[in-house]
């Protein structure tokens, strides 16, 4: 049995040594059950010296495949990479920057021969702020509501998947790649193990604020068009309301006579559904972007530098 260890790496110099020695340790240890494994890295982009390292596993280990983007395509792009370039007959996807214990693949492994097709980490929140975590908790609550596909807390991209589970995330070539949602949306039978948050070993986490506020809305945007359906039930209600309004007005009008009084709610009225039409406006427009991006059809990613063989690199532009 072949197991594959795909690692996107961004700016990951620091860590990158000590990962691949955990995960060399780690082979060692599934040897005698049966399994291989190979190590498929990619540097999406570093600024830093990641691409050297891995050029150095590369030449030390065998075992070793990695990619390098000509620049920084985000961690989606490099997934979506590896797991094209990852042949084996399982694979787990798991951080460079060792938040991901090397040693829970062992229990994917267990879990994995009990038939499961996807073995899910899920993290606790220990080490995050207060804040975070509760964001995090309101979001998944707005986007289970919001969408098809059930996204779970602390449910991130470290999973074991089965062949036919990495061959159906493939299948699915959206270019707007939202990878937690893809995972739950080709389904298959699952299962789900809790582990202990780490801190980083090294380097530094790259997302912003900004940066999880975009990836959210992707989460909420990337499944259906319940949103859209949304806006067009609160253009309604509000149509509703001012069509009752009006005839409020008009009869209050008739019965007292024209009185000047008033404006504030007309401002209020005027203000208030420029802000709701510019929500609408602003969710249509978020579907055109995408639909702009999909027929654009451009490649999710190009590649620099790689030891994968040239017939192996069809699919990728070089
Ligand atoms: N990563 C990547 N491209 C990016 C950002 C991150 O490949 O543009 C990788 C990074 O090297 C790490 C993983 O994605 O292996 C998770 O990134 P990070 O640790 O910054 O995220 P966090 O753990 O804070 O969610
Ligand atoms: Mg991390």
């Amino acid at each position: 049995m072949l197991l594959s260890i795909v690692a996107p790496c961004f700016n990951e110099e620091d860590v990158l040594d000590r990962f691949h020695e955990r995960l060399q340790r780690l082979a060692e240890e599934l040897l005698p059950l049966g399994h291989d494994l190979e190590f498929v890295y990619v540097d999406d982009g570093s600024r830093d010296r990641t691409l050297a390292v891995l050029e150095r596993l590369a030449a030390l280990d065998a075992r070793v495949r990695y990619l390098s983007f000509s620049r920084n395509f985000g961690k989606e792009a490099a997934l979506l990479a590896g797991l094209r370039h990852a042949s084996g007959d399982s694979v787990v996807v798991m951080d460079a920057d060792l938040q991901h214990p090397p040693d829970l693949v062992k229990r994917m492994v267990e879990l994995r021969a009990q038939g499961y097709d996807q073995v899910i980490a899920r993290r606790t929140r220990t080490g995050d702020g207060m804040a975070r975590t509760l964001a995090a908790r309101l979001y998944y609550r707005l986007v289970n509501r919001l969408t098809d596909v059930e996204l779970v807390d602390g449910v991130g991209d470290f999973r074991m998947m089965s062949r036919r589970v990495v061959d159906a995330v493939l299948a699915l070539t959206e270019y707007n790649r939202f990878s937690k949602g893809l995972f739950a949306w080709v389904g298959f039978p699952a299962t789900t193990f809790t582990y202990e948050n780490a801190a980083r070993e090294g380097g530094r986490s790259s997302w912003t604020f900004r940066g999880l506020l975009n990836y959210g809305l992707d989460g909420v945007l990337s499944f259906n068009n319940r949103p859209l359906r949304a806006a067009l039930y609160l253009g309604m209600g509000l149509l509703l309301c001012a069509g009752v309004y009006t005839g409020w007005i008009v009869v209050a009008a008739l019965v007292n006579g024209v009185q000047t009084p008033g404006y504030v709610t007309i401002v209020t009225a005027v203000t208030g559904l420029a802000g709701v039409q510019m929500v609408m406006l602003g969710v249509i427009g978020e579907y055109t972007g995408r639909i702009y991006y999909e027929v654009k059809g451009r490649p999710h990613f190009l590649v620099k530098a790689s030891n994968v063989h040239r017939a192996d690199r069809a699919k990728d532009l070089i």
